[in-house]
């Protein structure tokens, strides 16, 4: 899947969707009831799978958001006329929640129930407080602050929140969005689309039921991007990032009756190891792996577990699968992988000097074994088996090669 759409799917689908639905004009008039329902659905699934499924950021994120929600609320319901007490809320919570959400996002998962955990608890609950100690001395004099223009230019007068909030939003959007790039993981780009969400949310403020909408979805967004980071640990391989056993597990139930099984396995790599220590080996399985997965003709390519791995031809006849697998073989073999040195240094001297370290390259060969069923009564664990069969025979007839 190509980085744009996989930073896209689901947060920013889940995100649009959701700003289209509360202009879709039945559901617009509907959307008292909504309100009343989905933010407390949303909010209690997101805390109880993040509790479930020990997803620190989702059960923190969502107390945050719901937090926010209550003081909006809470705030709100005095007398019109002396929204005083809700400005201070408003503008309270749209600096801070976006903040907490972007400090959930940077710091690793440390668990809920341990020191680390409740002291981020701590930090998200005490907030209401400071804010009401500190704006309970003079109310007018914090929102005025709060509302002040950072720049005079008439066009920012005109924003849907005031310029102090809005460069927060922008600040933690852009962290965010950064945060994607380095890590390109689901969990980064949930919170970019939840930062979304919630500023959506403040744009449409004072409107209660838009706001409960879009909250609700911001934790919605959330919930869905922890269950994808979820799914990717149990299915996709740490070290190499292909997809692990029990993705080719289920793979293997949706094949048809014409397939091609490749069993693929490195060569000497014990010896490898021995000769170059297991970090290096380490990014040799992952250099290897990532030309696995950009095999050619249909093929994908799964960490069988160690240093092996299968790649599989749905839909395909043997001799086409072959010349892939050939191909496959040969650009291993042909590739010089350049080792990255611990010692490296982190930024690249200014004159290259005698410090500079020749790059170390190595190469590795890899054995295949491929197979195809042969007649209906063979099920795809009988032709992994004979993959493995055929794996074992290039092995003894030499390495680097593909048997059959
Ligand atoms: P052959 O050509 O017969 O396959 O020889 P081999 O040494 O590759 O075979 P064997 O299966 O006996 O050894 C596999 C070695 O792969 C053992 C282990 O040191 C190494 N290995 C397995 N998983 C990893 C890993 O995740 N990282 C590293 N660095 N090495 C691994
Ligand atoms: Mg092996
Ligand atoms: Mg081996």
């Amino acid at each position: 899947m190509s980085a744009v759409l996989s930073f896209f799917l689901p947060g920013g689908m889940l995100f649009l969707a959701s700003l289209a639905l509360v202009h879709v004009p039945s559901v617009r008039d509907s959307l008292g009831d909504i309100a009343g329902i989905y933010p407390y659905a949303a909010y209690l699934f997101s805390v109880v799978f993040g509790w479930r499924f020990n997803r620190s950021a989702l059960v923190f994120g969502t107390v945050s958001i719901a937090l926010a929600h209550w003081c909006l609320v809470r705030f709100a319901q005095v007398p019109p006329g002396t929204d005083l007490y809700w400005r201070v809320a408003f503008l309270s919570t749209a600096v801070l929640l976006p903040l907490n959400l972007l400090g959930l996002a940077v710091f690793k998962e440390r668990g809920i129930f341990t020191p680390r955990g409740l002291s981020r608890l701590v930090v998200i609950l005490s907030q209401p407080v400071l804010v009401g100690i500190v704006a309970g001395r003079d109310p007018l004099r914090y929102v005025a602050l709060l509302e002040k223009d950072l720049l005079p230019y008439a066009f920012l007068q005109g924003l849907p929140v005031p310029q102090i909030p809005a460069a927060v939003f922008l600040f933690c959007l852009i962290a965010a969005a950064g945060l994607y790039l380095r890590n390109r993981g689901a969990k980064e780009s949930g919170f970019f689309w939840t930062v979304c969400a919630v500023f959506a949310a403040f744009v449409s403020s004072p409107d209660q039921d838009q706001e409960a909408f879009l909250l609700a979805t911001a934790s919605f967004v959330l919930l869905v991007s922890i269950i994808e980071v979820s799914h990717a640990m149990a299915f996709r391989d740490e070290l190499t990032g292909l997809p692990a056993r029990r993705a080719l597990r289920e793979e293997l139930l949706k094949l048809g009756s014409e397939y091609c099984l490749a069993m693929i396995d490195i060569d000497h790599f014990k010896k490898f190891n021995d000769r170059h220590g297991h970090d290096v080996g380490d990014q040799v399985l992952r250099m290897v792996a990532a030309r696995l997965g950009r095999v050619t003709g249909g093929g994908k390519a799964f960490r069988y577990g160690g240093e092996e791995f299968t790649v599989i031809f749905p839909g395909r006849y043997a001799d086409d699968a072959l010349d892939h697998l050939e191909t496959l073989r040969r650009e291993v073999a042909m590739s010089q992988f350049v080792i990255r040195s611990p010692m490296r240094p982190k930024r690249r001297p200014k004159k290259p000097g005698r410090r500079k370290a020749p790059p170390r390259r190595v190469s590795v060969t890899v054995s295949i074994g491929a197979a195809w069923p042969d007649g209906r009564t063979e099920t795809p664990d009988d032709v992994l088996k004979s993959a493995d069969k055929a794996l074992y025979r290039a092995k003894k007839q030499g390495r680097n090669r593909v048997t059959t």
